[in-house]
């Protein structure tokens, strides 16, 4: 199952391996290092600051520890570059030193580090100071997962769709390809509620999440529970001729529950779908300004007779 380019990551989080990045130009002493965090992370040695910089662009760290003096950018460049960008603000960092003093210390924690490693070190206190680290870093991968994910069905929230939305129109005018958004709203939840009572509606809102996330195909597509009964998918690189095989795929999966609505369509639980594309030749638009087209499409699909899907 796919359901978000950042959720399959941030789901299996718990037991992600952890990632610890070294940098040191001394050889021996990078290789020490490597060798006692080996114990708890999976751990790459690098031998310079530029160097750093470039391994984060590539792969995801959890800490990482820089040393003070190396040729070219040192750690204290390297670590105010790390705190500074978004993508990587996030990180653990562990300046190492052997001429720890008050100056540097307030120097480097005003960058952004989080602890010091004083050379010559103990292997036992480096082990530990870096294990509380990654522990903490867990514990934050954690929270964001909660923040982003619906607590009824455990979809993606309307806070994760919002964002992943403004990233994937950027991406899309930047990349000159296409993005198509699906709003879907289950038809007449108001009486299925009022008939069953909440907690089988609840439950119904459940299934369709779950029947949902079987029209997801691939790592980028997200899938969120954006209100009470309604949902949203977004698909990257998506034309409006794939978006329409994909919204006779959501239908299908939904009517394929058979759930029961005694003041529903046929006495079946449906959903009405509005869906847009931007085909990548678009100016740029916002998050908002796509959905509210959805939005529109999905409010035709409501006045057409609900259980269908308006797609433009
Ligand atoms: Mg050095």
């Amino acid at each position: 199952m796919s359901t978000g380019s950042d959720f399959p990551n941030l789901v299996s989080g718990s037991n992600q391996q952890n990632k610890v990045l070294v940098a040191d130009d001394d050889p021996m002493m990078g290789e020490f290092l490597g060798a006692i965090l080996e114990q708890i992370a999976d751990v790459t040695v690098v031998s310079s600051g530029e160097a750093a910089l470039k391994a984060l662009e590539t792969d995801a760290y959890d800490v990482v520890l820089l040393d003070v003096e190396m040729p070219g950018m040192g750690g204290l460049e390297a670590c105010k570059a790390i705190k500074s960008s978004p993508d990587t603000s996030h990180i653990s960092v562990i300046i190492v030193t052997a001429r720890i003093g008050d100056k540097m210390e307030v120097d480097a924690l005003d960058l952004g580090a989080t602890d010091f490693i004083v050379k010559p070190f103990v292997a036992k206190i480096v082990l530990a100071r870096v294990r509380n680290h990654l522990i903490m870093q867990a514990q934050a991968r954690q929270l964001r997962l909660l923040s982003m994910s619906d607590g009824l069905t455990g979809i993606a929230n309307r806070r994760c769709f919002d964002q992943t939305l403004e990233n994937e129109c950027s991406r899309a005018a930047r990349t000159n390809t296409p993005l198509s958004l699906l709003l879907i709203d289950v038809d007449r939840f108001k009486q299925y509620n009022d008939h069953y009572g909440h907690s089988q509606g609840d439950e119904c809102l459940k299934k369709i999440a779950k029947a949902l996330t079987l029209s997801a195909r691939r790592a980028g597509d997200l899938v969120a529970r954006v209100g009470g009964e309604e949902f949203a998918f977004i698909f990257p690189n998506t034309d409006k001729d794939s978006l329409i095989a994909i919204a006779q795929s959501v239908s299908m999966h939904v009517s394929e529950l058979a759930l029961s609505h005694i003041d529903g369509i046929d006495g079946k639980v449906t959903i009405s779908i509005g869906g847009t594309t931007l085909d990548g030749t678009n100016q740029p638009i916002s998050g908002s300004a796509i959905y509210m087209k959805a939005d529109e499409l999905l409010y035709k699909a409501k006045e057409a007779g609900r259980n269908c899907a308006v797609i433009e």
